[in-house]
């Protein structure tokens, strides 16, 4: 038997889940992780708040996290507090709750492509009708443009991704500004990569006490090293947050996670240490594949889109013999890879020679 064998929605007959390649090569560079594994002082932290928690793994958590809201509130500044602030498994699970309380049958999101896989297939598990508007050649977004896809299909949600996955191209204020004045429904701005913006990049959060319609989300899982602990976060106005409160699962975020989580954010300056050294990598790469010839998106993540100059899949694979998973993201002609250690760069440059 198989699942055209079972009687699933019709919307999802055909359809194949989100699979990044999880392979056990040498140099993984293929989900813009950070590479760097925690330091021992972190995992040593992680591990007693952790422990503290365990005899009372009978009770249910807290679900409302507050403690974990607080702290990141507190991490994120701009005068936020608890009761703008919401954590998840993930920023994807913060984006399937906001599809779940703003869109549904009947209501459609609209995002502009290439971006970020998941934003559709979010929309597709919630029933949202999905629009895929495009992005200029540049991969920037010009903000007239923008504003046309907003009369033309006049959306319940808005995915605006700053910077961008896969090109790592941050957003202009003014493109954001522009598409929350004419929006009716919400806009999200996914910032998952905001720690990795260079110098002179403003996150859309200062943009949030004016915006009551502004959802800013974030993740933990990039710059903090901690995709594995999966915890995400949005901050918005305080009534979106009592919003996603009607869709969420009761007790979604574990004692253990929201634990771990706590001291992870607690721990920030020591997590948050390795993002300027992913920046040099990333700068390097930049820098050593144009001097090679090869045109490449500018990034303010910790990934570089670079064109190989032919089929992608056949870069892709070579690569992949050379012991160096990178990330075919269905851009032909493109690869994305991610900046890691020093070693990981000269991996992956001397495996593309
Ligand atoms: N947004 C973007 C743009 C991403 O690239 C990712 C991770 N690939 C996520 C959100 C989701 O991250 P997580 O669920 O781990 O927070």
């Amino acid at each position: 038997m198989n699942i055209e064998d079972l009687p699933i929605r019709d919307d999802l007959r055909g359809r194949t889940p989100y699979g990044a390649p999880q392979l056990d090569v040498a140099v993984r560079l293929n989900t813009n992780e950070n590479s760097y594994p925690l330091p021992d002082d972190v995992v040593e932290a992680i591990g007693k708040a952790v422990q503290a928690e365990l005899r009372d793994l009978n009770r249910y958590p807290d679900r409302d996290a507050i403690a974990l809201r607080t702290a990141l509130a507190d991490y994120l500044g701009h005068g936020l507090s608890v009761a703008e602030v919401w954590a998840a498994n993930g920023s994807n699970e913060v984006q399937q709750q906001l599809l779940q309380a703003f869109g549904g049958p009947g209501r459609t999101a609209l995002g502009f492509g290439p971006s970020y896989s998941m934003h559709p297939l979010l929309a597709l598990g919630t029933g949202t009708g999905w629009i895929g508007a495009l992005r200029d050649p540049d991969f920037g977004l010009d903000p007239g443009k923008a504003v046309a896809a907003l009369d033309e299909h006049d959306p319940d949600l808005v995915f605006l991704c700053s910077p961008n996955n896969p090109t790592g191209t941050a957003l202009d204020p003014e493109v954001i500004t522009a598409v929350l004045e004419r929006a009716r429904g919400v806009v999200v701005v996914d910032e998952a990569y905001t720690e990795f913006a260079r110098a002179g990049t403003p996150s859309a959060l200062t943009l949030v006490p004016e915006h009551p319609r502004l959802i800013v989300t974030r993740t933990m899982s990039k710059a903090f090293g901690f995709a594995g602990g999966r915890l995400g976060y949005l901050a918005a106005h305080a009534a979106v947050v009592d919003a996603v409160q009607l869709v969420r699962l009761p007790y979604h975020l574990s004692s253990l996670t929201q634990a771990a989580a706590r001291a992870a954010v607690a721990q920030r300056d020591a997590l948050l240490a390795t993002v300027e050294a992913i920046k040099v990598q990333r700068d390097r790469i930049v820098s050593t594949l144009r001097e090679r010839g090869f045109r490449v998106a500018d990034s303010d993540a910790n990934f570089v889109l670079f064109e190989v100059g032919g089929d992608q899949r056949v870069a892709w694979q070579k690569l992949l013999d050379r012991g160096v998973l990178i990330r075919d993201v269905g851009l032909p002609g493109w690869l994305r890879v991610t900046a890691g250690t020093p070693a990981e760069t000269d991996a992956f440059l001397e495996a593309l020679r």
